[in-house]
């Protein structure tokens, strides 16, 4: 059986929400292009999805490392510090 091993630190909590945040853009992106055509077409607004990725690397290099790898989980070997 395969657990999850998750950290409860905030630099970890923003880094897990990369990927949904990554398709929920490409999903509004998409979209805009499917209602409003030329304007808002994908080719146009994808620049928006790098953005976005800044902006969670941002957040993640700013929050706090603070309890990180010190969740109830088991944390692999040489990983916890
Ligand atoms: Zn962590």
């Amino acid at each position: 059986m395969i657990e999850r091993i998750r950290c409860a630190c905030p630099r970890c909590t923003i880094r897990g929400i990369k990927g949904p945040a990554v398709l929920i853009t490409l999903g509004v992106l998409f979209m805009l292009g499917q209602w409003r055509g030329e304007f808002f077409a994908f080719r146009y607004t994808w620049p928006v999805l790098l953005i976005v990725l800044g902006l969670i690397k941002l957040a993640e290099s700013l929050a706090s490392s603070e309890g990180h790898g010190t969740s109830d989980a088991q944390t692999p070997q040489g990983q916890g510090q």
